[in-house]
């Protein structure tokens, strides 16, 4: 049985792991450190890159470079690279087969499985655009796990004794909390709040429009429109942020920035704690709702908590500290390593499914999580009425009955809804579906039973029966954002032939290279053999690296085929057995 690893596939950053002697690890990424940034990019000779490769030439590379993909999880985003459309399923999946190919290397066996975590507050839609990208990848995901949870799940075993735990985390697109009881064996998510898109990437934009700000006022120019100066100014305020996470001030120097009728412009700039602090304080403000909501909803005051779990990069700002330190009246725990204990709560989990016992004393391990958010269902005058209060725990299965507005009404529409709102234009609409043949009869008088269905993962399925002839009425859920299974099938597909396209034109990139290099060499060698060989050979070498100098010109990366580079492959070997001969005489 192959192993199951734990995916953290981060807004910003992406980490896997998995379990070996009982203990998860965090799997080496292939360009060196613990962590691959969850950035893809299209170079204009073919190439896809994915993580470290990606993110290094993003500033040259700025339109098809994509970042931050998972703030448009499970909306209609899409982006046009060389006449192809990518969706946010399609451009994780990328990344996911890097994590997946980075975990074969390591474990030198295939992986297929996988347990990926998403921020607590994505909604069903979001969820499921996640699951779909893990099958695009080719990983058949075992459970979709939230963040807080798994980094709790990590936590608990360390620490074997019961206890009550707040996880604050603050990533780079989404915050969450929760609250969650360690107890022997049973990890419960009490409750979880949060907000979808708040993150370190906000702290980075207020550090860019005050950069923006300042050299309009010092150079007055305006940097908005030049996409390469932006895309620095991304870089160097991601950078600075990090710096004031330990100094107190950190210069900004960036040499050549833009020009300004011809005269090259630098940015010289210093900013300082106090005015981050002052630039990102009402963001940092935003988690307190969350954090007392959550609190709420699990019934309990912040000074019944016996911990506070740190999680995501974001909160190694002394200021986001502070913030946690004041709303809970603890201090937060550092022990855990905020970049890698999700990915390793993952893995222990995905351990766990395949029937292994993590916990201290050698026992199952349950999980039990809830739903952050509540489903509703559209009724009239546009009001949400409430089928599943958020916080449930999961799984769950309720059901209600519903009947007909009008008179002799032969159908229904229902709109299935997620969040917290009392009307119903205020929610998300997560799927309609239309329930036809109902007996004519007088408003009201039809009985419909509607069941919701929520899984483990958090993932709705809804399904209905009419009371009045006892048959079941089979319902599809149709959310517009979500792919159908035809097009993760192609989009299957598409992966499998760009894994395969990409290796040919990694190949194609290393031939090529080394093509030109054996074309250069040569040509020196007959400069310096001048007369001293005979002209039948000399006159044979150079129609030999004239053949492979034409192959090496007609290919082009985006369309390489096998055939061509066995044909670049041959003209090169003969150039280099002329070229060994003439150099053995
Ligand atoms: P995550 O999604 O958990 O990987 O968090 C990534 C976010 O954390 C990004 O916005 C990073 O810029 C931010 N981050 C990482 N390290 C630091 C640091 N030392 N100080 C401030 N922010 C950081």
């Amino acid at each position: 049985m192959g192993k199951v690893i734990g995916i953290d596939l981060g807004t910003t950053n992406s980490c896997v792991s998995v379990v070996e002697n009982n203990e998860p690890v965090i799997i080496p990424a292939s360009s060196g450190g613990t962590t691959t940034p969850s950035v893809v990019a299209f170079t204009r000779n073919g190439e896809r890159l994915v993580g470290e490769a990606a993110r290094r030439q993003a500033v040259t590379n700025t339109e098809r470079t994509i970042s931050s993909v998972k703030r448009h999880m499970g909306t209609k985003w899409s982006i046009r690279i060389d006449g192809t459309e990518y969706n946010p399923q399609t451009i994780s999946a990328m990344i996911l087969m890097q994590l997946k190919k980075d975990a074969e290397d390591f474990l030198g066996e295939p992986v297929t499985e996988a347990v990926i975590t998403v921020p607590a507050y994505f909604n069903d839609i979001q969820r499921q655009a996640t699951k779909d990208a893990g099958r695009i990848a080719g990983l058949e995901v075992k459970r979709i796990i939230n963040e807080p949870t798994s980094a709790a799940l990590s936590y608990g075993l360390d620490h074997g004794e019961p206890q009550k735990v707040m996880v604050y985390d603050l990533g780079g697109g989404t915050f969450d909390v929760s609250v969650i009881e360690i107890g022997e064996g049973v990890i419960e998510v009490l409750a979880t709040a949060g907000n979808n898109h708040l993150g370190g990437d906000d702290f980075d934009q207020r550090i860019i429009d005050w950069m923006v700000k300042e050299f309009k006022a010092q150079q007055h120019v305006d940097l908005t429109g030049d996409f390469a100066a932006m895309q620095r100014l991304r870089d160097a305020a991601e950078q600075v942020k990090k710096e004031l996470s330990a100094t107190e001030s950190s210069q900004i120097l960036l040499p050549y920035l833009t020009q300004y009728k011809g005269t090259p412009l630098h940015l010289d700039m210093t900013l300082t704690r106090p005015k981050f602090e002052e630039l990102i304080w009402d963001l940092i403000e935003k988690t307190a709702e969350p954090v007392k909501n959550a609190l709420n909803d699990a019934g309990l005051a912040a000074s019944e908590l016996n911990r506070v779990l740190l999680v995501g990069g974001s909160t190694r700002i002394p200021a986001v500290q502070r913030k946690v330190r004041e709303l809970t009246g603890k201090e937060p725990s550092k022990n855990i390593n905020p970049d890698e204990c999700v990915a390793k709560g993952a893995a222990i989990l995905g351990s766990t499914l395949q029937g292994n016992a993590l916990t201290a004393a050698g026992q199952e391990l349950l999980l039990l999580d809830v739903t952050p958010m509540s489903f509703s269902i559209e009724t009239v005058g546009g009001v949400a009425t409430r089928v599943i209060e958020r916080n449930t725990t999961l799984p769950i299965r309720y059901s209600q009955i519903f009947s007909t507005a009008a008179p002799y009404q032969r159908s229904v529409e229902i709109n299935v809804l997620q969040g917290e709102r009392t009307m119903a234009r205020d929610n998300k609409s997560i799927g309609k579906f239309k329930l036809k043949g109902i007996k004519a009869a007088p408003a009201g008088v039809p009985q419909i039973e509607v069941t919701f269905d929520i899984d483990t993962n958090g993932i709705l399925k809804v399904s209905a029966k009419d009371m009045d002839t006892g048959k079941e009425q089979s319902i599809v859920i149709t959310a517009d954002d979500r792919m159908s299974d035809a097009e993760i099938e192609q989009a299957i597909r598409d992966a499998q032939s760009y894994a395969g396209q990409d290796q040919i034109r990694r190949d194609a990139i290393e031939l090529l290279d080394e093509s030109r290099k054996l074309c250069n060499e040569t040509e020196l060698s007959l400069k310096n053999a001048g007369k001293t060989l005979d002209r039948a050979a000399k006159k044979q070498i150079k129609a030999d690296s004239t053949r492979l100098q034409k192959l090496i010109g007609k290919c082009r990366l985006e369309k390489v085929t096998e055939a061509e580079l066995a044909e670049i492959r041959e003209a090169k070997q003969i150039l280099q057995n002329s070229v060994d001969t003439l150099m053995r005489r």
